[in-house]
Order: C-alpha cells, then structure tokens, then sequence
C-alpha cells in the first residue's frame, strides 16, 4: 500500500528495525565473505560424513549435529538478512537481485547437507535407538527420532528417485494447471470480466442483490469447468491412492498427521469435537438472519456485514505498545519484558511505506540472533491485534531458541499459532472490556466470531469433505462432478444446520479451493492451532495464576518433543474430547454474549 495525504499519523512512521545484527548494510564484505566460508564450511563437513552416518556413534553424532547446528546458523543469517531487507522495500532491484543470489545459494547448500537426514534413515532401528536413547544426545533426541517417523513408509531410492521425478509431470503438473485455469478464469459479473478473487470479494458486499449476483457468476464459472476440475480432483486423488499404497499408509490421512506430528487419536478427538459443536455455528447465523431482517438465510449472505456501527477507534503507535504490554504484562511479566524488547531494541519494522510489503508477519530468523517482527499499521483496533498476534510468535520463537537452539525453534503447524493467538485473545479481551459502545461491542463479537468459524468449523467441514471425497474415490472408482458436489452439499450442509439455506449451486463450490490439491488433508491444522489455543485459555480462566509459567513452559519446548507430550507436562490430554469441547465453550460464550448484546440492543427484532 502506498502512503497517501489521506493517511492518518499514527507516530509508527519511524519504527524500522535494525537489522546491523546480521550485516551493516547490503554492500559489508562480511556478507560475501560469510557465504564464502560457509560454502567451505559444507564441502569439508560432507566430506567427513557422507556415507557414514547410518553408522556414527555418538560423540561423532553429537559433534556432527554441533557442525550442522552451526550451519544453519549461519545460513539462517544470511537468508534472513536478505529476505528481511527485501521485505521493506520490493521496489528497490539491488534487495530483489540479494534475495535470487541468496535463495539459488541456500539451495545449493541444502542439496548439499541433504545426505545427512537421508543417510540417518538409514540407520538400523537398534543402532538408532541407542543414540536416540544416549543421555549425551538428549538435546538432540527428538530431532533424532522425529526424522525417521516417515522411515516405515520409506521406499528403496531407486522408487524415491522415481516418484519425485515422475512428480514433476504428475502431481506438481496437475496442480499448477489447476491454479493456471482459476487464474485465467474470466467470470461474467453483470457483464463485466472479472477475476475469481474479484467476484468473490463481492460476497462480502453490504448490498444483498450484489451478492446474489456475484455468487451467480461464481457458479455459472465454475460450472462452466467442472469437466477440467472433477477430472483434476479425481486424477490426483488417485495418485494420492497409489502412493499411499505403495508407502503403506493405513488412511489417506495418515501422511498429513505424521508431518503435522499429531497421532491420530488426537486428529479424531479435534474432530469430533467440533462437529458435535456445529451447533454454536448455527445459532450465529440464525441471529445473524434476524439482525439482517431476512426471511432465510442464504449461502451468499454469510459473509454480509451486519448492519451496526463499526467502530472508529484510533490508537497511535505508542497507544498500541501501551495496550500490547500492558495485556502481556497482566498475563506474564517474562512475555512481557520480552514483548518490551522488540520496541526497545528495534526488532520491529511498522509504518505503511511505498514498496514495502503487505501484511504482518514475525521471521524467527536463529537464535544466535533474535526474531523480527513486521506490521504495516494504521492505527485501528485489527491492527493492535495484530501487533499482538505477531509479537506472541515473537516472544514464542525467543522463548524456543533460548531454550532449545534451531532445532526447537520451529514448531509444527499446529502448536506454531499458540502464543500468537493467546496474545490477540489477551488484547481482543481488553478492547473489549474497553469499548463501552454495545454497538460497537456487538460488532467486535461478530467479527471475531467469524473469524473463528473460519478458521475452526469451516476447515472442519472441509475435512469432513476431503475424508468423504478420497474414501468415495478410494472405493468407487472415479467419480462425477455431480457425485462430488453431493458430498460438498452434504458436509457443508452438516455445519450449517437450518440456520443458513445453501442453494442447489452452491453444490459446484468445492472445485476452486486450492488446499484440497496442493495439501491434501492440511486444512484441519488451521482448526487445531486455534482450537488449542481456545482450550489453553479455557484453563487459564480456571487455574488462573499457577498456569502462566506452565504456559510459558509449554512455549519454550518449541519443537522439542511431540506437541501432545509437551502439552501433557501442563495435564493437557488432546485425546481427551473434553479439552477440546472446553476450547468450544468460548466460542459458545461470544455466541452467547452476542446474543444477548443484540436483544439488548434491538428489542423488536426479537420480539
Ligand atoms: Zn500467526
């Protein structure tokens, strides 16, 4: 986004970070001199292992694992450097040609280094065990054991080399056509050509005939390529069906639970959990009908905004850091004094400049350095949580890398949103309990409601899908556009209950989202994470104090054991339905306390 005369001042616009932990600037001869070193670094360190590492023992194991620790390290500098500086300027060729120089370069060094997660595989199960089990590795050990948990599915390298290559023209080629045909897709919007992003930007429209139209344009699109996508959706379930045969894989799910570190007993708790809870989606959108004055309902009406007043709250950045320590301080005093660095020390780039990109994010970077954290703000109430959101990754990734060095500093997709979101839970709280306007109130609620159904019941429903659709593909053999709609219809329609009336086109909806291809079986990670999350912050309303520095615990491990026995350390049992049905009891509450604002607010609708 480019600053404009419009734009208010918000006192971020000299927030930037500094950076000089890496390098001084683009043109210190550290930075050549680093990737120079580094390079023989790699060369000597292959030299001394490959072909050895099924067998080292373990003072070799435990100084290899030291070289490589070192190496990353140092590659991790310079990638950051690199990416980190891009990130502020896209604009600027000379930060463009550093980030190419400097990914064909980390990709030389990874190729290089591949051989020693390989070759330990390798290893047989008694020797591994040993070390795995040897108390001089035990900082090691989960690194160690995590590594061979694709070991059983592993297949000879003459069929491993066959696969990634075949790849190329088979799942990868299928994948890309797909993204290249929603891309060029051109969809008619009251005569008009438009873009599927741009249509589906529409469904958020105020003005219902708007989107009834938009939705119109999507399905006729859609429709109009169902015999491409279905032949898509089927090609690549099948080789889904093949490989996971021939690895031998027990369900279509099994691959996606193990890189997700999640045993599968944990994946059936969390959903069962949640669509037993379909209800709470339900009683939202019933009131949500009765607020917009609508007789049903409708699929195009679920993202409508509701009509009351947003709120126009602006804070300025140092209201924002107040507001920000002030929610972690209350929570923890150690987050905080961490949070606290980030402003005092510039580890954070904020203002809105021309070039620079969108979004937010936090770059764990490697612990011989520190995390960064990046926001573009504006001053509204979405981007205080989002300071929040990215400093809870921050102080998630400061906590890990001091405890646990790079091999603990990143978690698998389902723990990595832990203190990010309970950050923006702490701060969203405090807005809330801030904002005396119940309009307002209201429609803070709706918004954060929304957002977690997205990203808890719809993923859920879109895993209710994928298990549907691979088991049908799996036992009937190809299947119709028509006969995949009909399982979509049915597990949307799940969800949803009578509260919102899904039209017969919004049967050919499944075909345009792209995780179903790319990443089957991921979507239900999104759910996990913020579900987990939920769930803590349950416990920290009932334990209250005596749970903080369990949290902060938790936080620390990092990757440094199986999510489910970190989380055991805190008497959290994620097989268990009941934690997870607690996480649900927020979101029940919000539904609750929305409820009760909009009876309060607007009696007669009600009565
Ligand atoms: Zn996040």
């Amino acid at each position: 986004m480019v600053a404009n005369a419009t734009q208010k001042v918000t006192g971020a616009e000299n927030v930037l970070w500094d950076l000089s932990v890496f390098y001084a600037g683009i043109d210190d001869p550290a930075l050549q001199r680093d990737m120079d070193n580094l390079r023989d670094v790699v060369e000597s360190f292959a030299a001394r292992y490959k072909g050895r590492v099924a067998q080292l023992d373990t003072e070799e194991m435990v100084d290899a694992i030291k070289e490589l620790e070192s190496i990353y390290d140092s590659q991790g500098r310079i990638g950051s450097y690199a990416s980190l500086l891009f990130s502020t300027d896209t604009n600027n060729p000379q930060y463009g040609a550093l980030v190419q120089k400097v990914t064909e370069y980390g990709a030389q060094i990874n190729q290089k280094i591949l051989f020693f997660e390989l070759e330990w595989n390798l290893a047989d199960d008694a020797h591994a065990q040993q070390l795995i089990s040897h108390p001089t590795l035990a900082e090691y050990r989960h690194m160690l054991e995590a590594e061979r948990r694709y070991k059983p599915y592993q297949l000879s390298e003459v069929e491993e080399q066959l696969l990634v290559e075949k790849s190329v023209t088979g799942r990868n080629a299928w994948t890309r056509f797909f993204t290249q045909l929603l891309g060029a897709l051109r969809l008619d919007y009251r005569g008009e050509q438009l873009t599927l992003t741009q249509v589906l930007t529409k469904l958020h429209d105020a003005d219902r005939d708007t989107r009834r139209d938009a939705a119109a344009s999507i399905t006729a699109a859609l429709k109009g390529k169902a015999m491409e996508l279905s032949y898509i959706f089927n090609v690549l379930a099948a080789d889904k069906a093949s490989d996971d045969k021939r690895r031998g894989y027990p369900t279509w799910i099994t691959s996606r639970n193990l890189s997700n570190k999640a045993p599968d007993a944990v994946v059936d708790a969390l959903i069962n959990a949640v669509t037993s809870n379909y209800e709470i989606v339900a009683r939202h959108y019933r009131l949500k009908r009765v607020l917009l004055g609508y007789d049903d309902l409708t699929d195009y009406d679920r993202y409508a905004p509701l009509p009351v007043k947003e709120g126009d709250s602006f804070y300025t950045w140092d209201e924002a850091r107040e507001i920000v320590l002030k929610a972690f301080s209350v929570f923890s005093p150690r987050m905080a004094e961490i949070a606290a660095r980030f402003f005092d020390e510039n580890w954070i780039h904020a203002p809105v400049l021309p070039g620079k990109r969108g979004g937010a994010f936090c770059a764990f970077t490697v612990p011989s350095a520190h995390p960064f954290v990046f926001v573009n703000y504006e001053g509204t109430a979405r981007d205080v949580m989002t300071l929040a959101h990215e400093l809870g990754h921050g102080i998630h990734a400061y906590l890990a890398g001091e405890a646990h060095g790079i091999f603990g500093l990143n978690t698998p997709l389902t723990t990595a949103e832990m203190a990010s979101t309970f950050g923006e839970m702490l701060v969203f709280n405090d807005l809330m309990s801030k904002e005396s306007d119940p309009e307002v109130r209201l429609a803070m609620l709706a918004h954060k409601l929304e957002d977690t159904f997205a990203t808890v019941f719809r993923q859920v429903s879109m895993n209710r899908f994928e298990d549907a659709f691979h088991t049908a593909r799996r036992t009937q053999g190809e299947l119709t556009a028509e006969r995949i709609g009909e399982l979509w219809m049915g597990t949307q329609q799940q969800m949803f209950g009578d509260s919102v009336a899904l039209g017969e086109h919004y049967k050919a909806w499944w075909s345009y989202i792209p995780h179903f291809l790319s990443t089957p079986g991921y979507v239900y990670a999104y759910a996990f994470g913020e579900l987990l999350v939920l769930a803590l912050f349950n416990i920290y309303q009932q334990r209250g104090a005596e749970f903080v520095p369990q949290f902060v615990d938790v936080l620390a491990a990092g990757d440094s054991d199986w999510p489910d026995q970190i989380l055991a350390k805190v008497g959290v049992d994620l097989t268990d339905l009941n934690f997870w049905n607690e996480g649900l009891s927020i979101v029940r509450g919000m539904v609750e306390q929305e409820e009760a604002l909009a009876r309060q607010l607007y009696p007669a609708k009600f009565a």
